[in-house]
C-alpha cells in the first residue's frame, strides 16, 4: 500500500506493470536468451534497489550498472544477482573486487591497468569486452583485436564473460542500414576473439527497442533498459507496455486572476484572458525542466491537460485550470499513464531517458 505523502511530490513504482513489461519482453526473446537489466542511474530514475530485488525474484539473468557505486549499493541491499558495470573507475577496482562486480574493459591501457591489478592481488576477475562497432564512445574497434589477442593471453586472471557492442540508434528507422552493419561486424568481431579465448563468451548487442526491431540479433542476451520501464521506445508495442511510474503532486493554491495579469519569475506567463491558475509543489529542484515553462509541459488534473503557465520555479510551478473543475489539495499527475513522455520531451528538445533520470532524490519513492 502507497504510503502517506510527505512532501507534495511523489514518484508511485507500479511493480506490477514492471512484472507484465519483463514478461513482455521475456515472450519476445527466444527461450534461451538471457535478459540483462540496465538498473544505471538510479534504474532510470525508479530506485535501483527496489526495482533489483524485484528483478532478482522475477530471476533476470544479469543486472547492469555504470559506475562501481552503483553495484556497491545493490550488494550492499543484498542483491546477489551478477552485476555487469560499464565505466568503472581505476580507483574502484578493490571494491570490483571486494563485491563480485565485473567491469567492462574497453581499452587496452584499461585491460592492462586491472590485469595488473588482479596480478599484484593474486585475484581473478570476470570482465566484459564492450566492442566499438560504430558508437565511438568506449570499446576496442577491430584494428584492436591483435593487441586484444596478446592481452588476453597475457592477463588469465581476467575472465572475458561476454562480449558486447551498443547500437547508435535502434530506435530510429533511419539507422537500420547502419545498424545491421553494426550487428554484422560484432558478429564478425565476435568470431575473431573467441577464436583466442578457451571458452565461449556471452555475446549481447541489442536494447529495449533492438529487441522489437532485430530478432534475428539476439545472440545470448539482450540489455533491456527503457522499455522495462514502460516508456515508448519506437512506437511498435508501446500500447502494449505499462508506465511503471506516476510522477504525482498536489494543488497547493488556486487563484483567479484577470486579463493581462501575469505569472510568476519575470511576468513570463500572461493571462490571455479572465480564469485560474493553480500553483502545484513540483519544480526544477525535483527535476522537473525549466524548459516546460510556459506551456511547452502539460499536466494531468482530474484526466484534463493544464498547461503550465510562466516560468517553473525552483520548487513549484503554476498551471492554468481555467477550463478545469479542480480545487486546493487535489492530485496531479505530471508523468504516468495518459501522458506520453515523448511528447513531453519531445516539445522541450529532450528524450524520456533524461526525464526520467533526472527526477531528482527529493522526490519520495514509493512501491506498491
Ligand atoms: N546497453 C547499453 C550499453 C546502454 O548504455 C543502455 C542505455 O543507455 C542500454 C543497453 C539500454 O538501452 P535502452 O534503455 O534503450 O533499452
Amino acid at each position: 500500500k502507497l504510503q502517506q505523502r510527505i512532501h507534495g511530490t511523489t514518484l508511485e513504482i507500479n511493480l506490477n506493470a514492471l512484472t507484465h513489461n519483463y514478461n513482455f519482453y521475456k515472450t519476445k526473446v527466444l527461450p534461451q536468451t538471457k535478459i540483462m537489466v540496465m538498473v544505471k542511474a538510479f534504474a532510470y530514475g525508479g530506485g535501483a534497489t527496489e526495482i533489483a530485488n524485484h528483478l532478482q525474484q522475477l530471476r533476470a539473468d544479469y543486472l547492469a550498472v555504470a559506475y562501481t557505486d552503483e553495484g556497491v549499493a545493490l550488494r550492499e541491499e543484498g542483491i546477489t544477482l551478477p552485476i555487469m558495470v560499464l565505466n568503472p573507475a581505476q580507483e574502484s577496482f578493490h571494491l570490483l573486487e571486494k563485491h563480485d562486480l565485473e567491469p567492462v574493459v574497453y581499452s587496452p591501457l584499461f585491460y592492462r591497468q586491472l590485469g595488473k591489478y588482479c596480478r599484484t592481488h593474486q585475484v581473478s576477475m570476470k570482465i566484459h569486452l564492450d566492442l566499438d562497432t560504430g558508437m565511438h564512445r568506449l570499446g576496442f574497434d577491430q584494428q584492436q583485436l591483435g593487441e586484444l589477442k596478446e592481452l588476453v593471453e597475457m592477463f588469465p586472471e581476467l575472465i572475458v564473460t561476454s562480449l558486447y557492442t551498443h547500437l547508435v540508434g535502434a530506435d530510429e528507422a533511419v539507422h537500420e542500414d547502419f545498424s545491421l552493419q553494426q550487428l554484422e561486424l560484432f558478429s564478425q568481431m565476435c568470431e575473431q576473439v573467441s577464436e583466442y579465448l578457451d571458452h565461449k563468451p556471452l555475446r549481447h548487442a541489442l536494447n529495449s527497442a533492438g529487441i522489437i526491431r532485430y530478432p534475428d540479433y539476439q545472440f545470448d542476451m539482450v540489455r533491456l533498459g527503457i522499455g522495462l520501464y514502460g516508456v515508448e521506445v519506437n512506437g511498435i508495442f508501446d500500447q502494449k507496455l505499462r508506465p511503471i511510474s506516476s510522477l504525482k503532486t498536489t494543488i497547493s493554491q488556486i487563484k483567479h486572476l484577470v486579463a493581462g495579469e501575469s505569472v510568476g519569475y519575470s511576468r513570463k506567463g500572461q493571462m490571455g484572458k479572465n480564469g485560474k491558475i493553480a500553483t502545484i509543489a513540483i519544480g526544477y529542484a525535483d527535476g522537473y525542466d525549466r524548459r516546460f515553462s510556459n506551456g511547452k509541459g502539460f499536466v494531468l488534473i482530474h484526466g484534463k491537460k493544464a498547461p503550465i503557465i510562466g516560468n517553473v520555479c525552483m520548487d513549484m510551478c503554476m498551471v492554468d485550470v481555467s477550463e478545469i473543475d479542480t480545487k486546493e489539495g487535489d492530485e496531479v499527475l505530471i508523468y504516468g499513464p495518459g501522458i506520453s513522455l515523448k511528447e513531453l520531451a519531445t516539445n522541450i528538445g529532450t528524450i524520456p531517458y533524461e526525464l526520467l533520470t533526472n527526477i531528482s532524490s527529493r522526490v519520495k519513492r514509493v512501491y506498491y
